[in-house]
């Protein structure tokens, strides 16, 4: 298979050996996601009408107001929030011909709908999808990227529960069982590595290891929380 546009970011991705490399490929597609709706698209029309029906989950809200053009996130936010008025509150006016409890419901409903919608996921995530499946399509084609596979540290909890319940649906059934024993035997090395250093870790509170230096123990915690929460 031939270096292009759509396989170089992912061996990429793979090259570091440094923690899960699902997570970092989100993470550089996350900074292209805030990029894009933080930049020049963020006048366009069609983009706009996604922002203003979508709104943004906290976490990236919080990402867009530590970024410098808060005239683009205040712009957003402006036809956003007129938006809300509307879907919350302008369409669930009282009438006779609704209930308090109804009007309520529906009301809440729309609000919550909102809160759990972000634009950022949203595109985000299917630029994740299309990596992936440039992902298996290398897995199938290519030894050394399967070998690349196999050298990782580790897969998150979350990454690898993701790379096996896409695989099922994308790799053929001569291709998904040495997929599924590469990924699982990584993370359950990675999963080792971690136990292994978390008990460390405890043992340094001992009144015998008084006064002796953590060394790599001391970002055990960190590490373990990191498989746990998929943000390594
Ligand atoms: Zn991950
Ligand atoms: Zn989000």
């Amino acid at each position: 298979m031939k270096e292009d546009i759509c396989t170089i970011p992912v061996n990429e991705v793979f090259e570091v050996k440094d923690g899960c490399p699902i997570c970092r490929m989100r993470a550089e597609l996350e900074e292209r996601a805030l990029d894009f709706v933080m930049g020049a698209a963020m006048m366009e029309p069609d983009i706009r009408h996604e922002t203003n029906h979508l709104g943004f989950c906290p976490q990236h809200i919080n990402m867009m107001c530590t970024r410098s053009n808060r005239l683009s996130l205040a712009l957003m936010l402006e036809s956003h929030l007129e938006e809300i008025d509307n879907a919350v509150f302008g369409s669930h006016q009282p009438s006779v011909l609704h209930s308090p409890a109804s009007l309520a419901t529906a009301s809440a409903g729309d609000a919550g709908e909102i809160t759990h919608s972000c634009y950022v996921c949203n595109r985000m995530n299917r630029s994740l999808d299309k990596e992936l499946d440039t992902l298996f399509k290398m897995w199938k084609n290519e030894a050394e990227f399967r070998e690349s596979v196999r050298n990782q540290p580790c897969f998150c909890l979350a990454d690898y529960a993701l790379l096996l319940s896409k695989g099922i649906k994308s790799l053929d059934k001569k291709s998904f069982p040495e997929f599924y024993e590469a990924v699982s035997s990584v993370t359950r090395k990675g999963l080792d590595g971690l136990r292994e250093d978390i008990s460390g870790f405890c043992k340094m509170y001992d009144y015998r290891n008084n006064g002796a230096d953590f060394g790599n123990l001391r970002d055990a915690v960190k590490n373990a929380v990191a498989f746990l929460n998929g943000r390594r």
